[in-house]
């Protein structure tokens, strides 16, 4: 910074008076507005190596607006939320860290609307008395699902947690050591066993295991066979499960309850589109289990949730669960958890919610749909981004279905100056942050997890950042002063 620019800084009262700061002060508070131009101008200060300069003489215009623009940067920063919207071009349908699935159009309706105004959460409206929460999912749950009575629970994690401590504190519970699993976030099998109170009874190996293993660990304290679904791992080659109905069967014979833990809670097949090992709740519950539970934010589609589903009995009793008030869920939950179900029961959730429309979507309406995006974004950059369509493979994600690649078609760009890590960080900046894949020399953009309405703005940040990266005359004359 030139010496005659230091001398002519603006004073910050005066910065105050002008109408930038006036606009921000009516949003933010005289305060903070101050306070960041306070730092500004300390960083400007810094930056020329000086302590001290006089403030008297007229500030230079262009450093007032050099001062402004980085106001209103800085300003737009500190008021931006913490948890943000972003765009999802990975095609990791189910993103663990990009808070998994999104929620179908009727969901958010439905959140609105009971959030925005008193509801009967609690309310009968036939009696005039109080009635339960619960109340409002159990038909459709009864019906898409094939379960008796249903409760729900703030995750899958939770479910897991009330069902042990409820059927089995205090007594053993049998379980396949190749299902001791763990999943994401420090969710282990035999850690939540401990906490519940129950006693974990291994049985079987690694690899293999029959229902005669289950069958001989039977004692007078057992309370229940855990079955769970391997969802992040698979054992392939020499091996052996015993298969639901085995278990359902050596329930029933033994009279000890059976439980399985689903995971990710499929409820309709979803083979037809490739992911085949991913178990339907409905067919667990026919085969005979006692009681399953999912989650509601992974296959199924819908808000966080762990539904637990089974005979009346047993959900009566988790229901009576102390536990239970305090892993229940909020009525924006079970606005959101309803509305999906919904859509099951209308036969249009392949159609109307998301992480199932994009397990849908073939592989030719993904590279229609590259080809296009290429072409609109070949008229706006040309010439700055070697663009290629090439073949891919999108993943599940969220810990199901680890085997399954559905194929797809990837977008590929290379920028002559900017490396792939640098233009992955520029689109992670934007106002709606774009995460990418990125490969050692290229970027990768994966259409299956973006709306179409999101393209627009890929491709306006793409042409902002190919904007911003030319040298312009000023910028290149300041980089050499
Ligand atoms: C994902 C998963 C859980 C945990 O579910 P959350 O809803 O994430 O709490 C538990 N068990 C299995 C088998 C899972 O796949």
């Amino acid at each position: 910074m030139p010496k005659d620019l230091l001398r002519s800084l603006p004073s910050i009262e005066r910065l105050l008076t002008r109408p930038l700061a006036l606009t921000l002060t009516a949003e933010l508070g005289r305060e903070r507005v101050r306070d960041l131009l306070r730092d500004i101008t300390d960083d400007i200060r810094a930056s020329a190596g000086r302590e001290q300069f006089s403030q008297d003489g007229d500030p230079e215009p262009g450093l007032i607006s050099q001062i402004e623009q980085e106001l209103e940067l800085r300003a737009a920063r500190a008021t931006r939320p913490s948890l943000r919207r972003v765009i999802n071009a990975t095609g990791v349908v189910i993103h663990t860290n990009l808070g998994r699935s999104p929620l179908a159009a009727a969901a958010i309706e439905a959140i609105a609307e009971v959030a925005s105004h008193y509801s009967n959460l609690e309310y009968d409206l036939e009696s005039g008395g109080r009635g339960r929460r619960e109340s409002h999912c159990q038909e459709l749950l009864a019906r898409v699902a094939g379960a008796q009575a249903a409760v729900v629970a703030n995750n899958n994690a939770a479910a897991v947690m009330l069902v042990l401590n409820t059927l089995a504190g205090g007594g053993e519970v049998i379980v396949s050591r190749g299902e001791l699993i763990e999943i994401g976030g420090s969710f282990r099998i035999p850690d939540v066993m401990e906490k519940s109170g129950a006693r974990l009874v291994e049985v079987g190996t690694t690899n293999r295991t029959r229902i005669q293993d289950y069958e001989r660990a039977i004692t007078e304290r057992t309370r229940l066979i855990l079955r769970v679904h391997p969802s992040n791992y698979r054992i392939i080659g020499f091996t052996e499960r015993p298969t639901v109905d085995e278990i359902a069967a050596l329930s029933k014979r033994a009279g000890i309850l059976s439980y399985e833990d689903l995971g990710s809670g499929c409820l309709v097949d979803l083979a037809p589109y490739g992911v085949s090992d991913e178990p339907v709740v409905s067919a667990s519950l026919k085969a005979g289990i006692s009681v399953v539970s999912f989650s509601g934010d992974k296959m199924l589609g819908g808000p966080q949730a762990g539904i637990i589903a089974g005979s009346l009995e047993i959900v009566e009793r988790v229901r009576r669960n102390p536990l239970m008030r305090a892993l229940r869920v909020d009525k924006l939950t079970y606005a959101a958890l309803e509305a999906t179900l919904r859509l099951y029961d209308r036969g249009v959730a392949e159609k109307q919610i998301p992480v199932l429309s994009a397990i849908a979507a073939t592989r030719e309406d993904l590279a229609e749909r590259a080809r296009r995006f290429c072409s609109r974004l070949e008229a706006t950059v040309s010439g700055a981004f070697d663009i290629q369509v090439e073949d891919g493979e999108s993943v599940i994600g969220g810990g199901s279905a680890p085997d399954v690649r559905l194929s797809t078609a990837l977008i590929s760009l290379r920028h002559d100056s900017l490396s792939p890590s640098a233009l992955d960080e520029k689109l992670r900046g934007e106002a709606i942050p774009i995460v990418t894949r990125t490969e050692r020399d290229r970027i990768l953009l994966d259409l299956r997890t973006v709306a179409e309405e999101e393209e627009e703005i890929i491709l306006n940040a793409l042409a902002e950042i190919v904007t911003s990266a030319q040298p312009t005359p000023m910028s290149a004359a300041s980089s050499e002063g």
